[in-house]
């Protein structure tokens, strides 16, 4: 049987964390995989977030099958959570899903069912796995030109310039925030004119929103996806609680929906829970309970969000106190556009034989495409950083 197969290419970023554990500098710094991590390099159990294991522990009296959507009191505060006081309910829908990857590959499966022909347009650069997942359902994929790697931010002009050879049908697959790898982002007025391309050229929009809290707070990050839900007529959106709640191998996420009508959702909804059904029957429970718990409760809630403001602040302050030392040790603003992206990455702009060289000579890991995680830098450690960046100039 499987003398027909070749082994399958390492994933780079996780072929990455090997490479590290296995380094026995103990200056070494793993700026690679994209988990948050506090000052100490740890990735911690959110307190809330134990707080409600404890209680789902206490009072969860059976094991028993949920549906194909999962937890529905988890589905509803995820789509109060990104659509806010003002969604337009009647015409959203939500299922549970394994993490943010599951999200993507159900509506993927989804739109690949209700329009085989449709091309995906993705942004270049985006996170390596997109590709594969919209293969993976049959779709076509095809990139429009977004990050201008000599300054730092988006090329807005060719963007929309790039999206205008989308036929009608096709699909756009957009970061809500923090956009990965780049940490460029739009600006809301660059958001509202995307909109105004979508509705005109009659594109569909999938929104992917795997770090709400880690840019410019819980409520603003959000701001794009609810700009988008007020004018365009249909929308995916794929959401992930593994950053946010920091329950990564627990695997939560949520698919959702924007249709037309009430009569839309059930049709629509129905074939994505069918979606889920055929590839895992059903998503797994115990942290989209927990997350339920929090959400549910406001005093847990608010406890929550302290901490992750805590997260998103460090990671701010990071990127202040980084571009300050690198424009101090290279005597340029090269670096400044770091201070000014969102979340949890960035790219440093230098080659693939300097990245390489970074890990060699000093034991600083990032991936090959010079993508750091903002979350891995340490406050006290940012001008040998800095030093380190400038000597492989
Ligand atoms: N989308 C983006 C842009 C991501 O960076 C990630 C995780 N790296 C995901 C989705 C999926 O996250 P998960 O499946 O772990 O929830």
């Amino acid at each position: 049987m499987f003398e027909t197969l070749t082994a399958a290419p390492p994933d780079k970023i996780l072929s990455l964390s090997v490479a590290f554990r296995a380094d026995n500098r103990p200056e070494k710094m793993d700026l690679g995989v994209g988990v948050y991590k506090d000052s100490t390099g740890a990735t911690v159990i959110m307190k809330a977030v134990r707080e409600a294991e404890k209680r789902l522990y206490d009072s969860q009296t059976t094991k028993t099958y949920l549906g194909m959507g999962g937890d529905d009191g988890f589905n509803k505060a995820m789509l109060k959570m990104v659509f806010g006081a003002d969604g337009d309910y009647a015409r959203l829908f939500a299922g549970q899903t394994a993490g943010g990857t599951g999200a993507l590959r159900t509506l993927a499966e989804l739109l690949a069912r209700a329009r085989p022909d449709a091309t995906v347009w993705l942004s270049d650069p985006t996170w390596a796995n997109h590709f594969p997942i919209l293969k993976a359902a049959g779709l076509n994929t095809t990139t429009y030109p977004y990050f201008d790697a000599a300054t730092g931010k988006v090329k807005f002009d060719a963007m929309l310039e790039g999206l205008k050879a989308a036929k009608a049908g096709d699909i756009v697959l957009l970061h809500g925030c923090c956009h990965n790898p780049t940490g460029a982002n739009l600006t809301i007025e660059q958001w509202d004119k995307v909109a105004d391309l979508l509705v005109a050229q009659n594109l569909f929009p999938f929104v992917d929103l795997a770090y709400q809290g880690f840019g410019d707070g819980l409520e603003d990050d959000c701001a794009p996806t609810r700009l988008l839900a007020k004018k365009v007529p249909e929308m995916a959106i794929a959401t992930s609680c593994s950053k946010n709640f920091s329950v990564y191998r627990d695997r939560v996420g949520c698919a959702m929906l924007l249709c037309k009508d009430a009569d839309a959702v059930k049709i629509a909804g129905s074939q994505l829970l069918m979606m889920t059904r055929t590839m895992y029957s059903m998503p797994p429970d115990h942290a989209a309970a927990a997350v339920r718990i929090i959400l549910e409760d406001e005093a847990l809630t608010a406890n929550w969000k302290a901490e992750l403001e805590e997260m998103r602040l460090r990671m701010l302050n990071l990127r202040k106190g980084f571009a300050e030392a690198l424009r101090r040790y290279s005597n340029s603003d090269r670096f400044d556009f770091i201070a000014e992206h969102r979340g949890m990455f960035s790219r440093l702009g230098i080659t693939e034989a300097q990245v390489d060289r970074l890990r060699e000579e000093y034991g600083i890991y990032m991936v090959g495409d010079s993508r750091f995680n903002v979350a891995g830098l340490k406050e006290d450690r940012l001008d040998e950083l800095a030093k380190a960046v400038v000597s492989v100039l």
